[in-house]
């Protein structure tokens, strides 16, 4: 089942030159040596695929649909030289139908790109790059483990206007050690005198899964944990950047991202609009519609696979009628734009949907929905605690 009959198309690249304290994703530290091998077994990976799904059941369908989205994220896949590069751009190519392309996107960390990478990469056809500025303060940068100074985001963003980029999104976290509202202010100034087209904003949450979080939880000092502000900035950063960005163009189309109109991501749009996406690479996840699967988050063990010409996806799983009308509601949910019951009413049936209403009609009365004309979207006293409201539907 898919709306706009195109594919995305997502490519992993695990490794990062540090590990950010903050960080929960399974990217781990790399070293240029390991680059080339990871790169064969990706190549192994696409070149193997009809192969790779008929073993685990699934149909090859997808592969034949055009794809409209490229995002290459990580890690930092920056990181990857410019051959390595061209040589995952063109098995890509081989593998997928390319010529309807419409956004690709490139993930880089400030610093990481000079003008002659900026440029092949464009050539490869990067038309979109995510810049992963964090904030514009020096202290908490580097409290935080980035090797990146505000100053190198400010270059960066300068050099790849002038490689021809007109289509840049800066990622921010709010509630990091040492932030506060001085330097939050600045963080967001900076962003916005930058002028990139696209703005993420994410909330930093404890978790068990990063070095800072774990610490924290464990009520701790190391990585700066005592330096975390509280929960109450953390909302008023969120709360305030909303307002801020929104008086200088910045549409909030998502709970963390905001864009100048016609700049929202597409890419991330798929995820939300429950549109099919293949994913590549160690740990990467893939969705069509009826099922979602993930390889093995290890790369030595992923790279293994491949090379013994076994499959790399461990995990796989056939989601009922029920739970894509669930999914269709807690991602759908994630837009400001909302949904409307009318498109679930028609792709599921109303049977299918009238388990829902009940909660629906629950959350709409406590006022953490609202109508907007005929969609139903998050009342924005929701937007901070939206996760809350999602365990909802999950629980239906
Ligand atoms: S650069 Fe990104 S992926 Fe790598 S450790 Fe830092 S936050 Fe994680």
């Amino acid at each position: 089942m898919t709306k706009t009959g195109k594919l995305a198309a997502y490519l992993q690249f695990p490794f990062c030159e540090s590990k950010c304290s903050f960080c929960n994703f399974s990217s781990r530290v790399g070293r240029p040596s390991e680059f080339p091998g990871y790169v064969k077994a990706l190549i192994r990976e696409m070149s193997r695929l009809p192969d790779i799904y008929r073993r685990s059941g699934i149909p090859t369908d997808r592969l034949s649909l055009p794809v409209d989205t490229i995002y290459i994220g990580g890690g930092t896949p920056s990181l990857l030289g410019k051959d390595l590069m061209g040589q995952v751009v063109e098995s890509l190519r081989e593998r997928l139908l390319l010529s309807a392309v419409e956004e690709f996107t490139l993930e880089l960390t400030p610093g990481s790109a000079d003008e002659s990478y900026l440029l092949s990469v464009r050539r490869l056809g990067v038309n979109r790059l995510s810049i992963g500025a964090q904030a514009f303060s020096d202290r908490e940068l580097r409290a935080v483990g980035r090797l990146h100074s505000a100053q190198d985001t400010v270059a960066q963003v300068l050099m790849a206007r002038q490689a021809g980029f007109n289509n840049l999104s800066l990622d921010l976290i709010a509630g990091l050690p040492l932030q506060t509202e001085a330097s939050w202010r600045e963080t967001l100034e900076a962003a916005v005198r930058g002028a990139p087209e696209h703005i993420s904003i994410y909330l930093y949450e404890l978790d068990e899964n990063s070095r800072l979080g774990k610490e924290a939880i464990q009520g701790g000092s190391r990585y700066r944990a005592a330096d975390l502000p509280t929960e109450e900035f953390s909302i008023w950063a969120y709360e305030f950047a909303r307002e801020r960005l929104a008086t200088v163009g910045y549409a909030q189309y998502e709970i963390s991202n905001f864009a100048l109109s016609g700049f929202e991501s597409r890419h991330n749009l798929k995820y939300w609009q429950l549109e099919p996406y293949l994913g590549f690479g160690a740990g990467a996840h893939s969705y069509d519609g009826a099922r979602r699967w993930s390889n093995c988050a290890d790369v030595e063990t992923y790279a293994r696979r491949l090379e013994d010409g076994e499959s790399p996806i461990s995990e796989i799983c056939s989601l009922s009628t029920s739970r894509q009308v669930e999914e269709f509601f807690f991602l759908g949910l994630r837009r400001r734009e909302g949904v409307e019951l009318r498109e679930a009413n028609e792709r599921w049936g109303e049977a299918q949907v009238k388990p829902w209403e009940a909660t629906l009609n629950t959350l709409t009365a406590a006022g953490w929905l609202e109508w907007s004309g005929s969609r139903l979207r998050l009342a924005p006293r929701a937007l901070l605690v939206s996760n809350e409201i999602f365990q909802q539907f999950i629980e239906v």
